[in-house]
């Protein structure tokens, strides 16, 4: 569970229950510095360089209502993001977050939860008979803060009694005991991001390690819940093979016989990506020579580095056949 360093309200979320119940919680920790934000700017993180601004954002909360009620789409996996959390504790050096969420990616809980799932219905709604898939952590890892907010809990138990919704996350975390004895009746899927332990170890700071992950998943898959897999970002280097196999083996291990998904991402970075890592980051060790990948344009308009058609193709063979091989080509929804 995430324990930040500070919480900042803002003066809104006061008005909301959850919000007051959290004020009363925090304060009840004298190690936790309480601020506020009276016209909802989020000012006052510590930082005097991008590193330091973005160690203390990772160790700031905010706590706000969710006032733009529109969603963003979220094509492809699902219809509209649900914006329930944004920012993660997590550190891990690739994340898309570091380009997408400024110098400061704090992590923001909102206390509107209810407002959030009434324009939820409202989408349903528009697209009704169709189902409407909406997705829980297109700008966030929401399971650290579930403990405050119980906003997963509360849209799982939503979606599983709304026959015309289905929702879904991702996580790198194994703090999921609270959401086991839901009644989500099949209709949340929960995905765990999961990697080979050195690439956890090298680049996923502050996350839960693997074997934890997978335990958890087994709890997930155990309590009913649909379960899927994102390796992702698979990195080609030298022993490459030898620790994606054992990764595998020990899915194959754990979760043969059962019902899985896998996504499969190849890594890839845009220059933008890399000039913001590495302002966080200047020692990464994240493989980002230009020089030996390929430039592909992507379909927003920037190119982005990928991995040379070659070893693409020998990264998608090996999981194509590993993952048929135990649990059939239908449990892959893509490899790319
Ligand atoms: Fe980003 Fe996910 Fe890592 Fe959080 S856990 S920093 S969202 S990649």
């Amino acid at each position: 569970m995430f324990i930040p360093k500070r919480v900042i309200f803002e003066n809104d979320a006061l008005n909301y229950p959850l919000g007051e119940e959290l004020l009363e919680r925090f304060k009840s920790n004298s190690d936790i510095e309480i601020m506020y934000s009276k016209n909802g700017r989020i000012t006052g993180i510590p930082g005097t360089n991008p590193s330091e601004k973005y160690l203390e954002s990772k160790s700031t909360l905010v706590v706000g209502v969710r006032k733009t009620l529109d969603f963003q789409s979220c094509k492809p996996s699902a219809h509209y993001q649900l914006p329930l959390v944004s920012g993660c504790m997590g550190m891990c050096e690739y994340c898309y977050l570091n380009t997408q969420m400024g110098k400061k990616p704090y992590i923001k809980i909102h206390v509107n939860i209810e407002e959030i799932l009434e324009k939820a219905q409202k989408y349903i709604n528009e697209r009704l008979p169709e189902i409407t898939i909406f997705e829980g952590a297109a700008t966030s890892d929401p399971v650290p803060v579930e403990g405050y907010t119980g906003a997963l809990r509360t849209a799982i138990e939503y979606f599983g009694e709304n026959t015309n919704s289905k929702f879904r996350f991702v996580t790198k975390y194994n703090d999921i005991d609270g959401l086991l004895n839901l009644k989500h009746n099949g209709r949340t899927t929960i995905r765990f991001s999961i990697n080979a332990s050195e690439v956890i170890r090298k680049f996923e700071h502050n996350t839960s390690l693997l074997d934890d992950r997978l335990d958890a998943a087994l709890k997930v898959s155990n309590a009913g819940y649909p379960l899927g897999f994102i390796i992702a970002p698979v990195f080609l280097y030298d022993s490459w093979k030898e620790d994606y196999n054992i990764l595998m083996d020990k899915i194959d291990k754990l979760f043969i016989g059962k019902n899985l998904m896998f996504e499969v991402i190849s890594h890839r970075f845009t220059k933008r990506a890399k000039d913001n890592i590495l302002s966080i980051y200047p020692k990464s060790l994240l493989p980002m020579e230009e020089e030996i990948r390929k430039f592909k344009y992507g379909q927003f308009g920037y190119g982005k580095y990928v991995y040379k058609d070659e070893e693409l193709k020998n990264m998608k063979e090996f999981f194509k056949e590993r993952i048929t091989k135990s649990f059939g080509e239908g449990a892959i929804n893509y490899i790319i």
